[in-house]
């Protein structure tokens, strides 16, 4: 492994713990000048960078850089400096690159680096994405948008957990289309509230509207991040509009349904009704075996079954989690020249699987946070008793297993003392119903996800 497949393995543990607009902001134009004895020097593109690397991210790289090299790195300097080939090969083209005699594969390049003119990930692809149980209805979705924008659904809206592959399914959408037309945009969510802002503040009224309303196919990523943005809504909601009118397709995805997007303007909330709604809820293990077998042909790095069924039973969390372990383990193996072994694995990825349950919401989590909020024993509300005042709650509980964590509905009714998966999905249907008119329920989810953060 040289330095920059080292750096680029080191990225790929970091990202796991940041958002990816932290992560593209600060570790970015990042490569290692030099490593020796245990000391290591790291080049910036600024001052500003070098600092908040130091002051904020120095564990996760120090802790990323121990556990690659197992080596006591005992300091690290940063010096500011740009690289002279800044763009690094995207990684799709990586895998194909013949594999040197004594070096290993390079491992994943974050993949966020490379987008192309239209903002689209080339990796991104229908292609590498696998289909399964908790995808299916969004991937057909996808792929009939793509056939025929405009046309099939529109809008088409993709909901579910982090790491669950709807940014993959929307830059899918993208890279078939481009195929035909360029006229194409990506943005996030947070992107589009940006352009939004900067217009009214120089004034310029019609840059975004052409940027904007001129394309014949328009993915917005994250709109969650919409709630309480009310100039934002309102010139998405005259975009929406103009496309929608003309026959353009828009894609929209969120972490939840529309209907459980906090502060969403009552309009825009029809409006992301109107077409076809899909999910994606957490892969079955099935689903994450051939994720796995994918991911392992791509990184031309073949485990053995056992292996892949120990990671796929010990990742319970989302599919990004589960390629960060996978990464982790195959980057050590190559790392050290060592022959993977189960139990090895299972030292190896001990601390990332801790990591990954400590970071993530679980069922526990939820059906604490609405104990507490309601003041109501864990045994009271998840038990038999019908009384009204655990009713509701439960069945809050139960909706946010769905939403939060993406619960499959027998695993929510098993979680809920041991109830019927139709009572899961009545509880559901309720709460999405309900939600509607009733602002007093809907302040009640955002407080107890609010429990959830902290
Ligand atoms: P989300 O946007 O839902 O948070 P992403 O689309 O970013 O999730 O997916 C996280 C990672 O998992 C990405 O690297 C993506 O390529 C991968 N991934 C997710 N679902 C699948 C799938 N069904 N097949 C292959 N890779 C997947
Ligand atoms: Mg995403």
């Amino acid at each position: 492994m040289d330095l920059e497949q080292l750096w680029q393995a080191v990225l790929g543990e970091v990202e796991l713990n940041l958002s990816k607009a932290s992560f593209t902001t600060w570790f970015k134009s990042t490569f290692i000048h030099s490593y020796e004895n245990g000391r290591i020097i790291i080049c910036v593109p600024n001052n500003f960078t070098q600092i908040y690397l130091q002051k904020k991210y120095y564990p996760h790289i120090l802790n990323a850089l121990r556990n690659i090299t197992k080596d006591n790195i005992k300091e690290i300097t940063y010096r500011i400096e740009l690289r002279h080939n800044t763009t690094p090969a995207p990684r799709n083209t990586q895998a194909h690159l013949p594999a040197s005699s004594e070096a290993a594969p390079a491992p994943a390049m974050p993949k966020l680096m490379s987008t192309n003119r239209f903002g689209l990930n080339n990796y991104y692809t229908f292609n590498n994405f696998i289909v399964g149980k908790g995808n299916e209805l969004a991937y057909a979705a996808c792929q009939a948008v793509a056939a025929n924008p405009g046309k099939a659904y529109n809008p088409l809206f993709i909901y579910g957990g982090v790491g669950l592959g709807k940014t993959h399914l929307l830059h899918a959408i993208g890279n078939e289309f481009s195929k035909k037309s360029d006229k194409i945009l990506y943005v996030t969510s947070e992107k589009f509230s940006n352009d939004y802002i900067n217009e009214v503040r120089s004034g310029r009224a019609k840059q975004l509207k052409e940027k904007y309303r001129n394309v014949d196919l328009l993915l917005v990523d994250d709109v969650q991040f919409m709630a309480g943005k009310d100039g934002t809504q309102e010139e998405f909601f005259h975009t929406f509009n103009e496309l929608h009118q003309t026959n353009r397709q828009i894609v929209l995805t969120s972490d939840r349904p529309p209907k459980a997007i906090p502060a969403l303007e009552k309009r825009l909330l029809s409006r992301f009704e109107w077409g076809m709604i899909a999910d994606v809820t957490q892969p079955d293990l099935e689903t994450k075996l051939a994720i796995l077998v994918n991911k392992c042909d791509e990184k031309n790095f073949p485990l053995s079954n056992e292996i892949l069924m120990y990671i796929a039973n010990n990742v319970q969390t989302n599919i990004r989690e589960l390629e960060g372990a996978l990464t982790r383990l195959i980057t050590y193996y190559e790392f050290n020249n060592l022959q993977p072994t189960v139990d090895l694995t299972k030292t190896i990825l001990a601390d990332t699987l801790t990591q990954f349950r400590e970071n993530s919401v679980t069922s526990k989590h939820i059906i604490e946070a609405v104990s507490k909020f309601f003041d109501i024993d864990i045994k009271d509300l998840i038990g038999k008793s019908r009384k009204k005042e655990l009713v509701v709650p439960r069945q809050i509980t139960m909706f946010l297993l769905r939403e939060e964590i993406s619960a499959s509905y027998p695993a929510i009714g098993q979680e809920v003392g041991g109830r019927d998966h139709t009572t899961a999905i009545h509880a559901c249907n309720k709460i999405n119903e309900d939600l509607k008119n009733n602002q007093k329920l809907k302040q009640q989810l955002l407080s107890i996800r609010q429990l959830l953060q902290v």
